[in-house]
């Protein structure tokens, strides 16, 4: 029992996309690829983060190629910096077993395994419709083009979400995440901070935020490009609220404004490294969530940020853009026609997406919104906080609490 002989187009090429490209036409699907874009995704050197088991699964089923390095570690170190003090001190240490991956690695990897898949770079969609005989209809400055089912994997700004959801739009936190990649320079002079690192992802608190920093694969000059494996850039994510707009309309630079957050709350030691990395990349998003209702209607489904978008502490949107891959192909090699196989995959991506949306705001809420008095906790603090946060949730950053 399965589906066959199916036509599938995927509105957008980045990792939801060549993810459910993959799936698609390991089912048997004939697929093709619009990416509006014309080259920059393999450039992208952010981090991002995913399970040991979820990697393991992704190289088995042959989504991901075994040569992308990635930078695993199993431990996870909390660190305060006291009132009045200048030094850090650690104040937990949880195993937490996470495979950091650089973004444009993780990209690559995944396009160079969607083999057979036609994959249109620099073509925008322009609309996504139901013709007069149900199929679907994408459209493009090059034609027009009818498929049994339509892969929404345009991002958060998703133009096919419209159709499932119209009118629905992120929600936001209040609050941002500046994200950015430094070479390993950075910690030249820190060797008890790189060692740490070698072995383990930091979180460094303060009063209303956090940052996270973690190694990745990666070379310093465009990421990915013209290094040589072993190479490492730092990755890092800070949280907390942007700065009130300048009164002359001349904001501070964002390169400008972390530093000067990292100065002000975090121990010398980590605001130092921040401060002295000539940045590979740096962004600043706001911080946003929401779920659409149910994430299929035949012939229309959504993956990736264009389903859901949790809050970014979860470090689950790429995440659950993979798992939602791995559930399409199954979808549509055990169902006997399209409609069940995207009823199975409303049914249980739409499920995911929302207990993550849930988790993303109860971190915010505890890690940013309502923070903790970190300085006074010690390891068991941290073990109850953290069980009270989870509220009988799993979370593979927190290992085998609950
Ligand atoms: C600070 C931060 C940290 C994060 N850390 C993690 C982490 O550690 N682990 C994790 O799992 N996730 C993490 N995430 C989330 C993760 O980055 C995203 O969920 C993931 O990259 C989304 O991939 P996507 O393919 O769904 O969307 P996108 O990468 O946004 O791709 C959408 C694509 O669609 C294309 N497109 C859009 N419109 C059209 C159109 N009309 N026609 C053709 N193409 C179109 C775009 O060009 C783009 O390439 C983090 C996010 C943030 C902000």
């Amino acid at each position: 029992m399965a589906v066959t002989g199916l036509r599938m187009g995927v509105v957008g090429g980045s990792i939801a996309g060549c993810a459910m490209a993959i799936a698609g036409s390991r089912a048997g699907a004939d697929v093709t690829v619009y990416e509006r874009s014309n080259g920059e995704l393999q450039d992208r050197g952010l981090g991002i983060v995913i399970p040991p088991a979820l990697h393991q699964e992704l190289l088995a089923a042959g989504y991901l190629d075994t040569a992308m390095e990635t930078a695993p570690v199993g431990t996870r170190v909390w660190i305060t910096r006291p009132p009045g003090g200048r030094s850090g001190r650690e104040f937990g240490r949880q195993p937490s077993a996470v495979v950091p991956c650089n973004w444009g690695m993780l990209w690559r990897s995944l396009r160079s395994r969607t083999g057979d898949v036609r994959y249109h770079r620099g073509l925008p969609v322009t609309s996504v419709e139901r013709d007069s005989a149900g199929r679907a209809l994408i459209r493009t400055a090059a034609g027009a083009e009818t498929y049994d089912i339509v892969v929404g994997a345009d991002g958060h700004q998703s133009l096919t979400r419209d159709l499932l959801a119209p009118g629905l739009r992120p929600t936001p936190a209040g609050y941002v995440v500046w994200r950015g990649t430094v070479p390993l320079s950075a910690l030249n002079g820190r060797h008890d901070q790189l060692e740490l690192l070698r072995s383990a992802w930091v979180t460094v608190t303060f009063p209303r935020g956090h940052g996270v920093f973690y190694l990745i694969p990666g070379a310093p000059k465009a990421a990915g490009a013209g290094g040589v494996p072993g190479d490492r850039l730092l990755a890092y994510a800070i949280y907390g609220y942007p700065p009130a707009p300048a009164a002359d309309g001349q904001d501070e630079p964002v390169a400008g404004y972390v530093r000067t957050l990292a100065e002000e709350h975090f121990p010398a030691e980590w605001a130092d490294i921040v401060a002295r990395g000539e940045h590979v990349s740096l962004v600043c998003h706001p911080v946003t969530d929401f779920q659409v209702p149910r994430s299929a209607h035949p012939p229309f489904l959504l993956a990736g940020d264009a389903a859901a978008i949790t809050r970014p502490h979860t470090a689950s949107g790429a995440v659950k853009a993979l798992q939602d891959a791995l559930c399409l192909e199954r979808a549509l090699r055990g169902s006997a026609s399209t409609a069940d196989a995207l009823r199975r995959y409303a049914d249980e991506r739409t499920a995911a997406g929302a207990q993550l949306v849930e988790l993303g705001r109860r971190l915010g809420r505890a890690q940013v919104e309502r923070t903790p008095e970190w300085h006074t906790m010690g390891p068991v603090e941290l073990d109850a906080w953290s069980r009270a946060v989870l509220d009988g949730a799993t979370s593979y950053l927190f290992g085998d609490l609950r």
